[in-house]
């Protein structure tokens, strides 16, 4: 690490020193996403409480520090050199709390906890509840946002705020907390009634997902009315391969990770396919995977 690098995240450490948490410093980031890419933060810090994680953001929006949160990193592609500032981890904040009309979680909480809960429609989906309510995610049963009440965030002015389920602007695979990097300190959801066994959505998914490798689940958002997997498909994609990153021949909206795959392998196949589906069918894929710039 240069100099200057390492003059930066010794700063950033000291910036941090009396919050309740864990710190490493130049960490890299690999072992924390699904994809297992990605180069070393400056200091990656695990909060122990939400309000050491508030305050963090709050010091490095104050400092002008880039700043990044992570759960599970099941939708995040970070740079090869890594990233020049604080990435939080939210994996320490994982209470739960039940509330009359469902429960409150901090934003560490598992999706899976939250389907063992009875949030069904989440069945197989990885990551935290923070990363759900930021991707809004989702799968044909539901999305997340129809069971939020209400989300805690830490407004750009410093201000800790409740929005209710409609001021979180949700829409596909997207939220305010996303559009405007807004923190995700705690969420309240409600549970549906109907519970439902998800051995069987389990085993869809087991047939029809590259569960095998390391990835970060669809890459592009669908269309309206099409499935991005199939006109990358369609555009002779499937199989695709760049260094170690290779378009998915199970499902050609996943790119995984044969072993030692980079982030520019993966960014290339993301222009191929891109460009190969504009070529065939005029369509511009957009991105739902979080590819984050240093
Ligand atoms: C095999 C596989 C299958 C998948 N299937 C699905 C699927 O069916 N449906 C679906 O919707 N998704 C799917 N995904 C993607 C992923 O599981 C979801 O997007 C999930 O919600 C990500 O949660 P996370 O905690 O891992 O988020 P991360 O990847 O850690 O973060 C995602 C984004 O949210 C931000 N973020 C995370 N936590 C916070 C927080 N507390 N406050 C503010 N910002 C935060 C990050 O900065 C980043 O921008 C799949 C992924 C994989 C690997």
């Amino acid at each position: 690490m240069a100099a200057e690098s390492r003059d930066g995240a010794l700063s950033l450490l000291r910036l941090l020193e009396d919050l309740p948490g864990e710190r490493r410093l130049e960490e890299p980031l690999a072992p924390y996403t699904t994809f297992r890419i990605g180069g070393p933060a400056w200091v990656l810090f695990f909060p122990h409480t939400v309000e050491a994680l508030a305050e963090a953001v709050q010091r490095a929006r104050r400092e002008d520090i880039p700043y990044r949160i992570i759960g599970g990193g099941a939708k995040v592609l970070f740079p090869d050199t890594g990233f020049p500032g604080l990435v939080i981890h939210t994996g320490w904040l994982r209470h739960i709390q039940e509330m009359e009309n469902g429960i409150w979680v901090e934003p560490g909480f598992p999706i899976s906890g939250l389907v063992k809960r009875g949030l069904w429609v989440l069945a197989g989906v990885p990551g935290s509840a923070g990363g759900a309510v930021v991707m809004n995610a989702g799968t044909r049963y539901g999305s997340i946002s129809s069971y939020v009440i209400s989300v805690q965030t830490l407004l750009p002015n410093g201000t800790v705020a409740m929005l209710p389920s409609q001021e979180c602007r949700f829409s596909y695979r997207s939220s305010v907390f996303r559009e405007k990097r807004l923190p995700v300190l705690g969420v309240g959801l409600r549970l549906p009634e109907e519970i439902r066994p998800v051995a069987d959505l389990l085993a869809e998914r087991q047939r029809t997902q590259p569960l095998d490798y390391p990835s970060a689940g669809c890459v592009f958002r669908n269309p309206e009315g099409i499935s991005a997997g199939w006109l990358i498909d369609q555009a002779g994609l499937k199989g695709a391969r760049v260094g170690d990153a290779k378009i998915s021949e199970k499902h050609a909206n996943f790119i995984v990770n044969l072993g030692q795959a980079r982030a520019t392998h993966v960014l290339s196949l993301i222009a191929e396919a891109q460009e190969a589906v504009y070529r065939s069918f005029g369509l511009s894929l957009s991105l739902e995977l979080e590819v984050i710039s240093s």
